[in-house]
């Protein structure tokens, strides 16, 4: 039997607050930019942002609290209002990450070491059912080449 996922996108009231002009990561507000080309990954509602479309770019942490591996990075939202991903796979876009970084995290938000892998996009789905089916390993991050923050994976 295959394990169920649940895949989210950012939470809906941090989105509200970034777009409200509140702090990112840096303490800094968001910038607003105009999207190019078609690599402009929203992480609340996990679709890409339209070219020509507006979005904001900001600092994020992705991790409860401060501690040695809470990464903070660049991400991008769509600067207006959107639905927030929820569902139990990722977006079918993801398959034309590549490659992807993908990792899981222990129930102390440290990096477990022995699941990080660079992967083609199609093959994250499997990855994450993988290492999600080892109880130490609490959540799973995908980020893109360039290490920015996509996605949490957990078990449904
Ligand atoms: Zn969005």
């Amino acid at each position: 039997m295959s394990m169920e996922l649940i895949v989210r996108g950012i939470p809906t009231g941090h989105a509200a607050k970034l777009r409200g002009g509140g702090p990112d990561a840096n303490g800094q507000p968001a910038l607003v930019r105009i999207a190019e080309g078609k690599a402009n990954p929203c992480r609340h509602c996990l679709q890409l942002i339209e070219e020509g479309g507006e979005k904001l770019v900001f600092s994020y942490r992705p991790f409860p609290r401060p501690q040695p591996y809470a990464e903070a990075g660049p991400i991008f939202l769509h600067a207006r209002d959107c639905a927030r991903y929820e569902g139990d796979g990722l977006p079918a876009w993801f398959a034309y990450l590549s490659p992807a970084i993908i990792r899981g995290y222990g129930h102390d938000d440290w990096i477990r070491y022995e699941t990080a892998q660079v992967l083609p996009g199609a093959e994250l789905e499997a990855a994450c059912r993988r290492i999600l089916a080892n109880p130490e390993v609490a959540y799973v991050h995908i980020r893109s080449k360039f290490n920015c923050f996509q996605c949490r994976v957990e078990r449904a």
